[in-house]
């Protein structure tokens, strides 16, 4: 079937392209774009529209697998189909060291069943050093399992996986020994090492350095991920001069970011380990719960330490990042958008549901940033970091994965107590030339496949 999309204005970065032209889609590719209108089965027409690749998100977690064996996958709060809605198209799971499942066996998965959007992974360092025996997040590994663990994230990548997730933060166990022989498995495909540093705010820089130096040491491609949750705090503009620096001295580095000044972690994570009051220079009522019985209000130290104690896995949101900050991230040239979406079943942060549009409208329409530049840092850069040949780009022959929005009404709706709505805005999603979502409703939810390096 030949799907013809014409009048919309193109805005392509990967091509360095933004002009009115019409695309023609045949057999999951972009078969031609033209200034014609060849004939189609069928045409969308997109006048006053603004017609991109389908967004990429870098840094997001997957959904779970469930007990029958397929992919956690409930219309309304899957994550994945939240991803399709704000038109993202191509998603990179296993983030922050975690891997919901063996992340090839997740690809096999998601190639068995289809997925909402099409899904990359990372290989989550911390769920192969919980594979190798060693449960205990706060000390060092042994050779033996060091040696188990290179070996089965030698097979990971070999799988397909793009490269190396690391959760310094939250496996303080981890050494420079650890992470250099973990990583030291990406050298023979090249393949980019991400990482949730060791800490954030006042100890940001020292994190940085850490994890920044195994891969000038090892000449590998890194990620830092979600830099505002983690240099938000009055430390972007020093963070963001270190990370020229090691640039400019041949690290390939790059960072990414969400556009929402607060976090979300759960209550039991080692964020809120001894001494984060200091760290944030905050007090206990800076978090709000976002499940349970204490879900919408903020924390006490009474309800800090009940909910720590019983419920560790209850999700936060925590208001401690500063908007300046964030701005000033999304200033940077080498800084990409990534949602870092994590949701537990419908409960968690609205960036899963609406970081791409919110870029839109809450950055491109004030006039902080250009729409190309915000095009470019949800597509062309994270294609271009994960080598992603076909996507993040509409020439002939890229993949036909594509978004068409407005760009006067593009927004976000998801908030902390709704986190799942989908945005306004989005007009048409396609997925390998497919129609996959229109107007924030999905009309197919199983289009996605396999993104493998
Ligand atoms: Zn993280």
């Amino acid at each position: 079937m030949k799907t013809l999309i014409k009048n919309g204005l193109v805005i392509d970065p990967c091509n360095r392209v933004q002009a009115r032209l019409n695309l023609l889609l045949e057999d999951g590719r972009v078969a031609l774009v033209t200034r014609q209108e060849p004939p189609a089965d069928q045409v969308v027409d997109a006048a006053g529209r603004v017609v991109t690749p389908g967004f990429i998100d870098i840094h997001m977690h997957e959904d779970p697998v469930a007990p029958d064996g397929r992919l956690v996958n409930t219309e309304e709060t899957a994550i994945f189909n939240c991803m399709l809605r704000m038109g993202v198209t191509t998603a990179i799971g296993g983030q922050c060291g975690i891997s919901q499942y063996d992340p090839v066996a997740y690809l096999d998965l998601v190639d068995r069943y289809g997925a909402a959007v099409n899904v990359g992974m990372l290989a989550g360092e911390a769920f192969f050093r919980e594979r190798a025996g060693h449960d205990d997040k706060y000390t060092p590994v042994t050779e033996d399992e060091l040696a188990a663990m290179e070996r089965e994230l030698a097979q990971a990548l070999e799988g397909g996986c793009l490269g190396v997730s690391y959760g310094i933060r939250y496996s303080p166990g981890i050494d420079r020994r650890e992470l250099e022989r973990t990583a030291a498995v990406c050298r023979r495909q090249d393949k980019l090492i991400a990482a949730h540093l060791r800490s954030d705010a006042g100890e940001i820089m020292d994190a940085a350095r850490e994890f920044l130096d195994v891969g000038r040491d090892l000449g590998l491609p890194v990620q830092v991920s979600h830099i505002g949750s983690m240099a938000g705090f009055g430390q972007m503009e020093e963070f963001l001069q270190l990370v020229d620096e090691y640039h400019m001295n041949g690290l390939r580095v790059s960072c990414d970011c969400y556009p929402y000044y607060a976090f979300s972690t759960a209550l039991g994570s080692t964020t809120y380990d001894e001494g984060w009051l200091e760290r944030y220079h905050c007090d206990y009522d800076v978090i709000e719960l976002s499940q349970g019985k204490y879900k919408g209000r903020r924390c006490t130290k009474e309800i800090f330490d009940e909910v720590r104690r019983d419920e560790p896995e209850c999700l936060t949101v925590c208001y401690v990042m500063k908007e300046s900050d964030v701005d000033l991230a999304f200033s940077h040239p080498d800084v990409m958008l990534a949602s870092d979406g994590i949701m537990n079943y419908g409960q968690g942060h609205p960036r899963a549901a609406g970081s791409f549009p919110r870029l839109l409208s809450e950055f491109v329409r004030p006039g902080k940033m250009a729409l190309y530049d915000a095009i470019a840092r949800m597509t062309a850069m994270p294609a271009e970091k994960l080598r992603l040949a076909q996507k993040g780009r509409l020439n002939a022959g890229a993949d036909a994965d594509l978004v068409i929005f407005d760009p006067e009404r593009v927004a976000d709706q998801a908030t902390f107590e709704e986190p799942t709505l989908p945005p306004v805005g989005i007009d048409y999603v396609f997925l390998g030339g497919r129609l996959a979502a229109r107007d924030g409703k999905i009309v197919q939810g199983d289009l996605g496949r396999s993104v493998r390096g």
